[in-house]
């Protein structure tokens, strides 16, 4: 699988970054000097609010700008950061950049755009997550209805009781909070009715399945699910025409995939958000259906 990474600049990667010990040591080792370092970088993909037609929200998601291997994808090291907790310290650096950035373009008169950071399980087990998330706030005069975090079932099922007080906690911050991936866990109903969630994403697999002319019992339940908990939902993966058309029909509040766009740097992003929205907004309103 080849990636295009820029200029003349092709990287293959026929392997994972890592596979036998030594290279797992070595990965690890330069993980911890990319954090003293700081050579990760934070992109945003917008989402897009279907019933205004506006993108008022965007994704952090990190890359790791590599001294020799060029931008590294998540899933080239989030995996190992994972097990060596190293995603503790990334995951600080992603929150305050995000918080950072979101925190700008408010000043730059761009107005309300929300930004969702992704938590990761060894973060919410760690008891200074609180202290994190408030300073990144205060540092970034970031309002915290600005900020939502991001969480699987995954990370939450374990431990039911302790995942709803530590969610009323990070809530009582005035953040709000999505559960990712939804839909690839085992949640029931009664069990997401305890989780003092603000928001669903649909998983991508689901909006994949998505076929030009067919429902999808899948993310009709979801809808119906998210409905009678009042909750917000994001259709993750949204690729075709097809999808967007057929979400915005069962009254999906956002949409992120490709179809909108990629994720992007910061300076990029801006410029997408003001041209879309500006767009939008200049159109008459015969031409808005
Ligand atoms: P996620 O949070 O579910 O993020 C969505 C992923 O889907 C992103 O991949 C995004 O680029 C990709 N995506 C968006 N739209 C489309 C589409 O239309 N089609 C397809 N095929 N893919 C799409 P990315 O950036 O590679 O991130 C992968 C995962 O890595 C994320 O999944 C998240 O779980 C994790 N991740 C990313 N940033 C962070 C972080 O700062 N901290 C932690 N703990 N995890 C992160
Ligand atoms: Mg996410
Ligand atoms: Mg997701
Ligand atoms: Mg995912």
């Amino acid at each position: 699988q080849a990636r295009y990474k820029g200029g003349n600049n092709f990287q293959f990667y026929h392997q994972k970054l890592a596979t036998s010990p030594l290279e797992r040591l070595q990965l690890e080792k330069s993980l911890r000097k990319a954090i003293v370092n700081h050579e990760f970088s934070v992109e945003f993909q917008p989402k897009l609010n279907l019933s205004s037609g506006i993108i008022d929200s965007v994704e952090a998601l990190v890359r790791w700008r590599h001294p020799h291997k060029g931008l590294l994808d998540p899933q080239d090291f989030i995996p190992l950061a994972e097990e060596t907790g190293l995603i503790s310290a990334i995951g600080e650096q992603v929150l305050n950049k995000a918080c950072m950035e979101a925190s700008t373009w408010r000043d730059r008169g761009f107005g309300d755009i929300s930004v969702s950071v992704n938590l990761s399980s060894h973060q919410i087990r760690r008891d200074d997550l609180y202290e994190v998330i408030q300073n990144a706030l205060k540092t970034s005069q970031l309002p915290a209805e600005y900020l939502e975090l991001e969480l699987t079932e995954s990370m939450l099922m374990e431990d039911i009781n302790h995942a709803q007080d530590f969610l009323n906690q990070l809530r009582s911050l005035g953040v709000r909070l999505a559960l990712d991936d939804f839909g690839t866990g085992y949640s029931s109903l009664s069990y997401l009715k305890r989780l003092p969630i603000d928001t669903l994403k649909i998983d991508q697999s689901f909006v994949a399945e998505i076929r030009p002319g067919e429902k999808s019992p899948i993310v009709e339940a979801i809808m119906a699910m998210a409905d009678s908990l009042n909750l917000s939902v994001v259709a993750e993966g949204v690729e075709t025409r097809q999808q967007l058309e057929y979400l915005e029909s069962l009254a999906c509040d956002y949409a992120q995939g490709f179809i909108i766009s990629r994720a992007l740097p910061a300076s990029e992003i801006l410029t997408l958000i003001r041209h879309s929205n500006l767009q939008m907004l200049n159109q008459s309103p015969e031409s808005v259906h």
